[in-house]
């Protein structure tokens, strides 16, 4: 059904032709001499005009919701520039220039106590301190931080600073978190700080299992029998997720069985998922994968409902199936434990409404809840190029209610809900708590694992994305794991209390062993978790689970494919191979203990001549070079010649070409740099530059 354009005109205020602009806007074509449109185009034209003419409770909700991402973006980039450093080296001279060391040691603010927030610029630090930019600047600069007056400081910066210009700060607070954002933190996102407004939502269940055990089919089979009813004439579709309906309640799928798919979205940070259904088939048992997909649900604090599967098969046992589960740590509830394990068959559909109701149960004694009330928040499932759409991905929503026309940032990907069809090929205006859709309206491909956030408008999203991009560019694609050094950093803090590894050994004796072995080494502080252990070379599988929970992958005289180590180098996930099992547990033991030695070797890069200092303050100095031979590298160690005698060591700070950092410099060419050393540096003298490189462990 199709209205006039004329009418709806009409109906919002506005003249035709201004109403056609306005629809353009919106992201809609519209032919030159179209009079009319869809009624549900029109809906939501009149929607949206209505939203842009009354912003008051939607909108404030959603900038609010805005605000504090937005603030924490602005204080992770600042994170980012600390470590570099920022503002060019002409207008840092200018605006350094009266302030001397000695000026800024004795100047004296007195007691003053201001209020700060978590991100300030150097002019409202300025302002508020009563201390002049030009001053503020320079402590900066101490600290290895250049600066200009738009400069933004977080708190812990500000506070180093105001410590040494002798001004008390306060840390004014906001409940804000958006590094939880790009780190992909669903549960700090997800927080409200009134618990009032949740409201149930339905679980959302991940199919695992032993290949061939049919979680496929018992996935066909549920949404066959169960879906909720579609309207006539939509085309089911495939889209990654699904619901169906038991009791009046609702249950989602995630249609991509398997713990691979599982492990990856772990892997990428994203938890989607509340409960797992571990499928065993009844005539074979437990087998390999029905552990490694246990151990990923048990690592990920996921409850499990196990589905005996095939047993209308002649030879099914499930009584043995359960004996096995026992053996592994999953006791059945009719034997005294937690576990619910149904026997069911996907091919004939026998005990499936059971296993639908145990999980409806399980759902309604963990509480699921959200807030349907805010702006969405997302999960990423699926994205694909669809031939008629463009760029879709499926989401899941985790809170909120998605609506069409919202807009949305996806990591570095921006864009406006076009439209949201849900497995039934229903076009859907608004997405609840729990549901999926396949969505369009995106300027990228969103990844898999993906946090999707909606804003108040498009330039919003659009400078969002901007900025996310900027440090996903410099974080070079972050990483989810932690290598064996940051592993020990962490135990040393004691951030850590369980070194988890994923344990993969040649035969089963030699992995029982270790098993054993393992288990006696612990200290006061931190203990062994192995949690997964299994025969055969290390797989993919086994390097996501290592990444996931911030492990490592321990190989007793195994082997890992080329395939694997480039998964490990992206995941950041150390593996360490064994011949012996001594130097495998004494390894271990170095570990806990922060003392596991890194192979290190010396690379050596280049030369460079010292042309010119320009500034020097106790150990800092900012020079400028020549590289006469090879090449140097930012952050490179330093061994500094004059003569030929060494006079002592340095490490660079910070690597510029004109007024860019720069990641290396070439023969020939001339660099500023700003590096530490006891020696004062001079011209004419020779700099040695060097790496260290952590030896690979592995093999
Ligand atoms: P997946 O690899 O775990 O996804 O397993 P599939 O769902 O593809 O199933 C593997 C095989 O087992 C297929 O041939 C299915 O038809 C069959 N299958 C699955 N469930 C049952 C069942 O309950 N009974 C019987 N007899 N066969 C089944």
């Amino acid at each position: 059904m199709s209205v006039t354009l004329t009418s709806i005109a009409k109906e919002v205020g506005l003249k035709t032709a201004d109403l056609k602009q306005k629809i353009v806007e919106l992201g809609f074509n519209i032919e030159e001499n179209k009079k009319t449109i869809e009624k549900e185009l029109a809906e939501l034209i009149k929607n949206e005009l209505k939203k842009e003419n009354q912003p008051e409770e939607e909108k404030s909700k959603a900038e609010i919701y805005e605000e504090i991402i937005e603030k924490e973006l602005e204080k992770e980039i600042i994170k980012k520039q600390r470590k570099q450093t920022a503002g060019k080296k002409e207008q840092f001279k200018e605006e350094i220039g009266g302030n001397s060391e000695k000026e800024a040691e004795t100047l004296k603010t007195g007691e003053k106590t201001i209020d700060i927030p978590d991100v300030i610029s150097v002019k409202e630090f300025a302002e508020k301190s009563g201390i002049s930019a030009a001053k503020i600047i320079g402590e900066l600069m101490k600290n290895g931080i250049l600066a200009n007056i738009n400069q933004l400081l977080d708190f812990e910066t500000a506070s180093i600073i105001a410590s040494d210009l002798n001004v008390k700060i306060k840390r004014k607070r906001s409940a804000s978190r958006i590094q939880d954002l790009l780190e992909k933190n669903l549960e700090k996102l997800k927080q409200e700080d009134d618990p009032s407004v949740l409201k149930e939502r339905p679980p959302v269940v991940s199919v695992m299992g032993h290949v061939d055990h049919g979680k496929t089919k018992l996935l066909d089979t549920i949404r066959k029998t169960n879906v909720i009813s579609s309207e006539a004439g939509h085309i089911t579709q495939h889209i990654g997720a699904y619901q169906v309906e038991k009791n009046d309640k609702k249950i989602t799928f995630l249609d991509t069985p398997g713990h691979e798919a599982f492990a990856e979205m772990r892997a990428r940070g994203a938890q989607a998922t509340d409960i797992a259904v571990l499928v065993v088939a009844a005539d074979e048992g437990v087998k390999a994968q029905t552990l490694e997909a246990l151990n990923h649900a048990l690592d990920a604090k996921i409850p499990v409902i196990v589905a005996i599967n095939k047993i209308d098969k002649e030879n099914a046992n499930p009584e043995k199936v359960k004996a096995e589960l026992a053996e592994h740590g999953l006791q059945p509830e009719e034997w005294g434990g937690d576990t619910m394990m149904i026997p069911l068959s996907a091919q004939t559909g026998q005990g499936i409404d059971k296993l639908l109701e145990s999980i409806l149960f399980l759902a309604e004694l963990k509480d699921f809840k959200a807030n349907p009330e805010r702006p969405a928040i997302c999960t990423i499932i699926e994205s694909n190029l669809d031939p008629s759409l463009g760029q879709v991905a499926t989401v899941l929503v985790n809170t909120g209610t998605l609506k069409i026309m919202d807009n949305v940032v996806v990591g570095k990907i921006y864009g406006r809900i076009k439209t949201m069809i849900d497995s039934n090929g229903k076009r859907l205006k608004k997405l609840e708590p729990s549901g999926t859709a396949k969505i369009s309206g995106f300027s990228g491909t969103p990844q898999v694992g993906d946090i999707l956030q909606v804003v108040t408008n498009e330039k919003t999203a659009r400078t969002q994305a901007i900025k996310i991009s900027a440090l996903l560019g410099q974080e070079d694609n972050k990483t989810r794991g932690i290598g064996v050094d940051e592993i020990m950093s962490k135990i040393i803090t004691g951030e850590i209390k369980y070194l988890k590894i994923v344990l993969k050994a040649d035969t089963k004796g030699s992995l029982e062993a270790l098993k054993h072995e393992l288990q006696k080494i612990k200290n006061e502080d931190v203990s062994i978790k192995i949690i997964h252990a299994g025969i055969g070379n290390i797989s993919t599988s086994d390097v996501l689970m290592a990444s996931a929970s911030k492990g490592i992958v321990v190989g007793f005289q195994t082997e890992v494919g080329s395939a694997v180590r480039k998964v490990a180098e992206r995941e950041n996930v150390d593996i360490l191979i064994y011949d012996v099992i001594y130097k495998l547990t004494d390894d271990l033991k170095k570990l806990l203990t922060g003392m596991l030695e890194p192979e290190i070797v010396e690379i050596l890069l280049g030369k460079a001549r010292v042309l010119k200092v320009f500034f020097t303050k106790k150990n800092e100095m900012i020079i400028g070079c020549k590289v006469i031979e090879g090449k140097i590298e930012n952050k490179s160690l330093l061994r500094i010649f004059k003569n030929d005698v060494l006079l002592g060591e340095g490490q660079m700070m910070s690597l510029k070409k004109i007024n860019d950092e720069v990641s290396e410099v070439k023969e020939g060419e001339e660099c500023g740099m700003k590096c530490k050393s006891n020696i004062k540096f001079e011209e004419g003298l020779i700099l040695e530059a060097y790496k260290k490189e952590k030896k690979n462990r592995t093999l």
